[in-house]
């Protein structure tokens, strides 16, 4: 269906209780999303939770066996691939090799004889977009992997799709140059408009670029929100654990549901979570601990704060990462900003604290 340019709607995606199964294997479960035009959203999870499987069903690679999806307010599922206002770049670019820069991004233009004159204005302003018309003439094999992926970008932003659909499209990168296409290509897509919808399984590139985060589990949404709120005030530790590092202590709830005492911690939150259930999980993030050296090896089980054996010191450029050992089997990550980091060292006893607005409860979830 021909979508009408000016549409309020172009560019908006409805998921709508989808669900795809191979064998007896459901990849994607009843799973619904309403993506809003030039939203830049991100499926996040890891491998094998079906966020591939969800972008091959809205580019029309694979259709579902339940649901709808609507692309610009039309259900899409009687359209073929090429019939659906979108494009999608997959982490392996897929270049032509004996093609130049130019004929590589022109090529889908010229499939739909497009005029010439059209089709020249039309790839130069691609090149533009992504910073690449110098290298128009270019082979693909005489660029760098960064310099392929934008000329990828540019091959699917030529025909200017109201929704792009990237897979994974800066795994083949090294971590600088991935760090810099990431801020580039959120640059662009706030410049363009274009609604993005983003698979990856590193949570930092969804954290830094996404409007939305979508966090999959086995073919469902866990979470849906901001990167804020996913950080701060994720649904589940599945969550928590997913996106940035956790301390996790496990044990029974006390005091009408705020406080976890696991057998290394008492860790007690600000708001009683987990009333009623017996066994919970609490969980604090390592930038939210703070390190000191103790006088003594190990203290009384104090609220909030854990004694232990400093077992490990990492420099991570802007901060420290400490690894201290509770007990056999627990350990704690601290993370100090690296200017007023402690200077501890390996075998010192030591004390964690934190406090109790930066304590996550949740109840036991095994699967997590
Ligand atoms: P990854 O990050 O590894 O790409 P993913 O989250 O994108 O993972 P999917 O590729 O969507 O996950 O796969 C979801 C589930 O469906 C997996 O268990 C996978 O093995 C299965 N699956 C995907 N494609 C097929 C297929 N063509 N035939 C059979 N099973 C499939």
């Amino acid at each position: 269906q021909p979508t009408d340019a000016a549409a309020p709607d172009r560019g908006a995606v409805v998921i709508d209780a989808v669900t795809k199964r191979y064998g007896d294997q459901t990849a994607v479960d009843d799973l619904s999303l309403s993506i809003e035009p030039g939203e830049f959203i991100s499926l996040l999870g890891p491998s094998g939770c079906g966020k591939t499987t969800t972008l091959r069903m809205i580019a029309g690679f694979e259709n579902p066996d339940a649901g709808d999806i609507r692309i610009s307010g039309q259900s899409v599922l009687a359209a073929p691939p090429y019939r659906r206002d979108v494009n999608t770049v997959f982490q392996a670019y897929a270049l032509f090799p004996h093609l130049s820069v130019a004929e590589n991004v022109a090529y889908g233009l010229q499939q739909r004889r497009t005029p010439k004159a059209d089709i020249r204005e039309r790839v130069s302003q691609a090149l533009d977009l992504v910073q690449m018309r110098r290298f128009a003439d270019r082979k693909p094999t005489q660029l760098s992997g960064g310099q392929q992926q934008r000329v990828a970008l540019a091959r699917a932003l030529v025909n200017r799709p109201a929704v792009l659909l990237l897979d994974e499209p800066l795994g083949a990168l090294d971590r600088q140059l991935r760090e810099e296409m990431q801020l580039e290509l959120k640059l662009l897509q706030a410049r363009l408009g274009i609604t993005f919808v983003f698979v990856t399984h590193d949570q930092g590139e969804a954290l830094s670029m996404s409007d939305r985060i979508a966090i999959m589990r086995s073919g469902r949404i866990e979470q849906l929100a901001d990167a804020d709120t996913v950080y701060a005030r994720p649904s589940s530790a599945y969550v928590a654990a997913f996106v940035g590092q956790q301390n996790f202590f496990r044990g029974d709830v006390s005091d009408g549901g705020t406080t976890v005492v696991s057998a290394h911690a008492v860790v007690k939150g600000d708001v009683p979570r987990l009333a009623g259930a017996p066994r919970g999980e609490a969980a604090v993030r390592p930038e939210n601990i703070r390190i000191t050296a103790a006088t003594a090896r190990a203290g009384t089980a104090e609220v909030n704060r854990a004694q232990g054996e400093l077992i490990g010191v990492s420099h991570l450029g802007d901060t420290m990462q400490y690894l201290v050992k509770l007990s056999d089997d627990q350990s704690l990550i601290v993370r100090r900003p690296t200017p007023d980091a402690p200077s501890l060292r390996i075998g010192d006893p030591v004390s964690c604290e934190w406090l109790p607005t930066h304590v996550l409860l949740f109840p036991l979830d095994d699967a997590a």
